[in-house]
Formats: structure tokens, sequence, C-alpha cells
């Protein structure tokens, strides 16, 4: 009696090892269950923001320059500085930056090339003052990744919150009569709009849902708007309007972070991409 109860114990202990086994051994070698996703980190759905990391008056002045202007800009943020909520519509605004307060972006897109993805990402570090965005050489270390899709119905790209990571649609582009730097600093400009998404901001073509341009069709300066060569010829430059909703979505993050503080005291400082060259105005190294 006594012997067949240590044997059974052996045997649960056995499965539950063999089990632990397969388990580490698939995180460590295959690198985890969703290995085949395009969005390894689950979207962060909380719409929070962090105190302690500004005064409520600095948190107030941020929600107020992100107001802009009638086609620029975003009215209803404000609610980040009262309530403490990072919402549009009364829906929490989501981000997949993940745990580590970095966003991981592994690149499978041949429309968009990895030389741009960097370039994409070394934009948004610039305007952060601080690392935010990281581009990795495997798949499994991705927060998500980047690829191309078959036509979508008049979508250049999508990020998509939804398991599917950030789509571009390369057969809805219609750039083959533009010159190689327009064609360029539009694509590069709908890449850094689409890892905007990603890191939690929303449109900033003005009004209550940032979509007064859209709606009225017309294409602005703002690369969270409608974005068009045509307007920008000197490529796609930040404005101080990026720069404090940046600032809101840090703080909005799983682990919230400090980013693009130099924009209450330096708001007219820039970034700008131009054909494969960054200039910058901001104070470098300003967070940690
Ligand atoms: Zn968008």
């Amino acid at each position: 009696m006594h012997r067949s109860g240590e044997t059974w114990m052996a045997v649960i202990l056995g499965v539950i090892f063999l089990g632990f086994l397969g388990y580490w051994t698939t995180q460590r070698f295959v690198g985890g269950p969703n290995r085949h996703y395009y969005q390894r980190t689950k979207t962060d759905n909380r719409g929070t923001i962090a105190r302690g990391h500004y005064s409520q008056e600095e948190l107030r002045a941020l929600t107020l320059l992100t107001h802009g202007s009638q086609y620029h800009g975003n009215t209803s943020l404000d609610i980040a500085a009262t309530k403490y909520a990072y919402q549009l519509d009364g829906e929490p605004l989501p981000n997949i930056v993940g745990q580590d307060g970095v966003l991981q972006l592994y690149n499978k897109s041949e429309f968009m090339t990895t030389a741009m993805v960097r370039d994409a990402a070394a934009y948004w570090n610039r305007l952060a003052g601080v690392k935010i965005v990281e581009i990795v050489d495997r798949q499994r270390l991705s927060d998500e990744v980047i690829h191309d899709d078959e036509n979508q119905r008049g979508v250049l790209g999508r990020q998509s919150y939804n398991g599917q990571g950030l789509i571009f649609f390369p057969q809805n582009w219609h750039i083959s009569n533009l010159s190689a730097k327009d064609r360029n600093n539009w694509q590069e400009a709908a890449l850094i709009h689409e890892i905007g998404h990603a890191l939690g901001i929303p449109h900033l073509g003005g009004g209550p849902l940032g979509g007064n341009a859209a709606t009225a069709g017309i294409i602005t300066t703002e690369f969270m708007a409608p974005w068009r060569p045509v307007r920008n010829p000197l490529g796609v430059r930040s404005t101080t309007v990026d720069a404090a909703a940046l600032a809101l979505a840090g703080l909005s993050w799983q682990q919230p972070r400090k980013l693009a503080s130099w924009v209450l005291t330096t708001p007219m400082a820039t970034v700008t991409y131009n054909q494969g060259r960054l200039t910058s105005t901001i104070p470098r190294g300003s967070e940690s």
C-alpha cells in the first residue's frame, strides 16, 4: 500500500517535470507558442496615465500642446491631465510596446527596406530623446513584425493591434510617377505613422478624434494625419503636437516612461527626415 503511493507520487512528479521541460524547450529554442504570429506582444488596452512623472501643471501643459489647430492635433486628450485616462472617444488608446518600455520591430516587408525601418526607429528615438524603438534581427525577439500583404481596399498601411502586426499594401501605392525623393519620403512618412500607432499615438489631424483633415480631404504636414509629398517637399517634419502626444503616450505604457519632455522648454525643436537623411534640433540625451 505504502509503496504504491510512493510510485504514484513519482509518476506524477515525473509528468510535471516532463511538462515543464517541454514548455522550457519550446520557449528557449523554438521561441514561444506564437512564433508564427506577426504580433508577439499582447496589445495593452488599459488606457491609463501614470502619475508622478510630471507635475499637474506640466501634464496640463502637454495636453494643451496636443490641441493644435483645426486640421492639426487632437482636442480630446485633456482627460490625461484631469482623470489620468488615455482614451479617445471613451475607448482606451492601445499600444504594443510591452513590459520593457522599448518597441522591438522585425522587418519582413520588401516594400519598406530595413534601412528605411531603421531610419523610422531613429526618427522616433530622436523625438523621444531616448531609445524607444529598436530593430531586432530575429522575429521571436520582436513585439511585432512589419510585413506586406495583398490588396485591401484603399489602405496603404495598417497597424492591426489584433495579432496581424504592422501591414503595408504595396499594390495600393500609386507612386511610379513621383520622383525618387518623393516616393522615399512618402513611404517613410507612412512607416513613421504606423509605428506611432504602435506606440499608442492616435491620429493628429484636428478636432476631438484627430480626424478633421481626413474627413475634409485635406493633406497636412502632420505625419499622424493625411500626409503627401506634394505638401511636404522638404520631407517629414515633426511638430510640437507630435512631441506632446508622444510624451502622453509614454505615460500610458506598461512601463511608463518620461519622453520628449523637452517640448515643455524648447517647443519649436523638430526632427526631419528627407530622402534618407535625418536632421534634428532636439536637445540630445534629454531623457534617461
Ligand atoms: Zn493611422
